[in-house]
């Protein structure tokens, strides 16, 4: 049984470990993800793009690796200046994602909103988390045409009543903690 890596922001390191002996699920939707999918889609492993929906923008597709490799803004960087300025750039965009779905790319949600920590009484609560699966599944009917059956935590939060909701919604894959995050393994980089 192979082990689940998380993945957010990619680098260049990345490609000289042995990414298929993962699962691989990446976060958030971030540009860097589909700016190297030419590379990524060629490790032979499962891999699961959980997409937060209200961070994908609009436009042309842009650039794609052949060649040169990129850095990018980290994932904390991209989520604050998407917090502060509304600023989608750092994620792909709505022609991105489906040029990637149709190369065979495998999706699932990772909520609408990526909030942290849900605040008030239990109802309230419920509220929030409703309303934010509900976005995010209308998100995915309006433009995907097909809603997923995996779904990963933001922040890792499995929240018990977002877990039971999760599930009352149709969401049958749940992922949290058991992932290791990529900058937390420390058998994948033995020489660096
Ligand atoms: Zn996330």
């Amino acid at each position: 049984m192979k082990e689940t890596l998380a993945i957010h922001e990619i680098r260049k390191e990345f490609f000289n470990a042995p990414l298929e002996n993962y699962i691989l699920t990446f976060d958030d939707g971030l540009y860097s993800q589909y700016y190297y999918w030419p590379l990524i889609k060629k490790i032979k492993s499962n891999k699961t793009f959980f997409i937060t929906t209200n961070f994908i923008g609009n436009g042309p597709k842009r650039e794609q690796f052949s060649g040169k490799y990129r850095e990018f803004p980290s994932c904390y960087d991209a989520l604050q200046s998407w917090k502060d300025k509304g600023n989608r750039e750092n994620y792909m965009r709505l022609s991105e994602l489906k040029e990637m779905i149709n190369d065979g790319a495998v999706i699932g949600g990772h909520s609408h909103n990526h909030i942290k920590f849900y605040e008030g009484s239990l109802v309230k609560k419920i509220d929030d988390i409703c309303d934010d699966i509900e976005a995010m599944i209308d998100w995915f009917k309006t433009y995907l045409n097909f809603v997923p059956d995996e779904y990963a935590y933001p922040h890792y939060e499995d929240f018990i009543f977002l877990k039971i909701l999760l599930k009352d919604y149709g969401f049958n894959k749940l992922y949290g903690r058991e992932r290791i995050e990529i900058e937390k393994e420390e058998n994948i980089f033995p020489f660096l």
